[in-house]
């Protein structure tokens, strides 16, 4: 196995791409492993553009729900340790899969007074944390449940008057193209791509790990299970991200 600290020293531009499994320890339950949210629901009839054009308010109450319960979750160490080391070193990228808007909060933590700009995430996901027109292009920040009693009272974008839904992407839904081609060109300039809690199986987030690779970066994997990624990974650590982020980071 090649020393890690070794390998985060040499490395001039780093990429780390994050998962459910780095906000697990702050209590947002990831979607799969066991306390899993899709043990008990299913994706199909929540997630998807169809669920929500054919049952939108049961989609809005299970984000009602979703945003409920992350919002009433804070940042981790492994979060803060991110946040300071991105803010520490020139050419860090941090591209998370997640919309709880964790590694965003604990960038402006961190940051204090100085620009969070270089700790802040690129979203692949969106955010649970803003709306956005089902039509058209309008979008809000909203941290409140919207009301589901029934269909007149969920929320209207302000511009066409069409259904608002939660800003995040669903099932079935392309990314939006401009952040794609951006985590893509860091993840080609990368020499380490650190890979923390995601379970590998939602592309096109699984194959930046393995874009990093194929252009000769290094990959170091933290699970406390393995996945389709570890076959890719220089380096697997089986752990808890606040369990190892710090201490790797440190090292
Ligand atoms: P996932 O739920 O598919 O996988 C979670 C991974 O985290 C698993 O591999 C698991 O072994 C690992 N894990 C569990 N506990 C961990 C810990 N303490 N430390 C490190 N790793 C841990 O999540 P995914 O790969 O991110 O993909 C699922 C999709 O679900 C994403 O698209 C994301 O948008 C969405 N999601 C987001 C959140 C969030 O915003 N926090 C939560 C659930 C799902
Ligand atoms: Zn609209």
């Amino acid at each position: 196995m090649r020393d890690t600290s070794a390998i985060i020293a040499a490395a001039r531009t780093v990429v780390v791409l994050t998962g459910a499994g780095i906000s697990a320890e702050s209590g947002v339950p990831t979607f799969r492993g066991p306390q899993g949210l899709w043990r008990k629901f299913r994706p199909e009839d929540l997630a998807t553009p169809e669920a929500f054009e054919r049952d939108p308010r049961l989609v809005w109450e299970w984000y009602n729900f979703r945003r409920q319960c992350i919002a009433e979750c804070a940042p981790n160490a492994a979060h803060r340790a991110l946040a300071r080391f991105a803010l520490a070193r020139p050419h860090v990228r941090i591209i998370t899969q997640n919309v709880d808007e964790l590694h965003t909060d604990a960038a402006r933590d961190a940051a204090g007074t100085r620009d969070a700009a270089p700790a802040m995430p690129l979203e692949l996901h969106g955010s649970i944390f803003r709306d956005r027109c089902s039509m058209c292009a309008f979008q809000r920040e909203n941290r409140a449940p919207v009301d589901t009693s029934s269909l007149a009272s969920l929320p209207r974008c302000e511009e066409c008057g069409a259904l608002l839904r939660p800003d995040v992407v669903w099932f079935g839904e392309r990314l939006v193209p401009g952040v794609l081609e951006e985590a893509f060109e860091w993840a080609g300039l990368a020499d380490l791509c650190l890979v923390i809690g995601t379970s590998g199986v939602v592309e096109p987030a699984a194959s930046i790990a393995s874009t990093t690779r194929a252009t000769g970066g290094a990959v170091i994997e933290i699970n406390p299970e393995e996945t389709p990624l570890t076959r890719v990974a220089t380096v697997s650590i089986r752990g808890t991200a606040v369990g190892e982020v710090g201490r790797l980071l440190a090292s």
